[in-house]
């Protein structure tokens, strides 16, 4: 049995009808730790214990952290997680909930991350939040139970931060015999290490993220994802925080589901009728998740009184 589980996939007949083609749902904000990531994270940390790790380590005060204290917790393996000062209290008493041990260190992730890695044992497994091949493997299932459910999109839509998503989808259109279908990604604007790659001709490096879609906040793709933009289609868009965040208060009138801005970017792309969609019939939009987001951060977001 694996950790995560077959989302519904939804035909969205409001956002079918207002960007004037069919719209559906991949429903991933309802996986059991709110995410995608425990796709990608469930099948490395099961390798890991297979391999005979009896606890994981993570520095990801976000989804792929929480994606790694369920694991652990479901595994029967210990967790800790390594947060930078800055992570909120929501977030920390979820990985609580969890069972994780946690650890506050630092700054900035830099120094949470490093601190990680120095804890690191024999017998431990270190979980990156995007670059890793077993990260990728399992992210890849999303793909295959959209084919398994019959639909066959002529677009995918998805949000990029360091680019994990990109490339498990990549690797199950590609399993799926469907590697022609292009992906349009969407980053917010400061946050958009993959597009200003693509501009640039070269893998770039971000100075800072200046974005509140702190899941995208990526300063650099992985080499995987970067190499995907030669080897097959990729349609790179940005929309702004502001676009992100409407498109979050709307999906949760129109879904009734509410997901953080990350998520929030790729559901704008369509109820902004980007230009980048015309030409599509059927398009695919991967409704990520977010653990951590709540009604009273929206609204601080949003400039309203909490
Ligand atoms: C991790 C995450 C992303 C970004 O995924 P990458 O694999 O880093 O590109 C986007 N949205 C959500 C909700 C996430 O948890």
């Amino acid at each position: 049995m694996p950790l995560h589980i077959n989302t519904p996939l939804l035909e969205s007949p409001i956002l079918s009808r207002h960007c004037g083609r069919q719209v559906w749902l991949k429903m991933d904000a309802l996986q059991p730790p709110g995410s995608f990531k425990i796709r990608g994270v469930g099948h490395a940390c099961e390798y890991h214990y297979r391999q005979g790790a009896r606890r994981f380590v993570s520095s990801s005060g976000g989804n792929a952290g929480l994606a790694v204290a369920y694991a652990g917790r479901r595994l029967g393996a210990a967790v800790t997680v390594v947060v930078p000062e800055s992570t909120t209290e929501r977030a920390k008493s979820l990985l609580q909930l969890e069972q994780a041990e946690l650890i506050v260190h630092g700054d900035s992730w830099q120094e949470a991350n490093q601190h990680a890695l120095s804890l690191v044992g024999a017998s431990d497994a270190f979980i990156h939040p995007f670059d890793d091949p077993l990260l990728w493997a399992g992210h890849a299932s999303l793909v295959d139970e959209v084919y398994d459910a019959g639909l066959k999109p002529d677009a995918v839509v998805l949000c990029v931060g360091g680019g994990g998503l990109l490339a498990g989808v990549a690797e199950g259109l590609l399993r799926q015999d469907a590697a022609a279908v292009p992906i349009l990604t969407v980053e917010t604007e400061g946050a958009a290490s993959l597009h200003q790659s693509i501009l640039a001709g070269e893998q770039i490096t971000l100075p800072a993220i200046t974005s509140v879609a702190s899941s995208l906040g990526a300063k650099r793709i992985c080499d995987q994802a970067w190499a995907l933009t030669s080897s097959r289609r990729i349609i790179s868009t940005t929309v702004s925080d502001r676009a992100a965040l409407e498109a979050c208060e709307r999906f949760v009138d129109d879904h009734r589901v509410l997901v953080e801005p990350a998520c929030g970017a790729s559901l704008a792309l369509v109820y902004q009728q980007a230009p980048e969609l015309a030409g599509f019939e059927k398009l695919l939009v991967i409704a990520c998740g977010g653990a951590t987001m709540t009604m009273a951060q929206m609204r601080s977001w949003m400039g309203e009184p909490a």
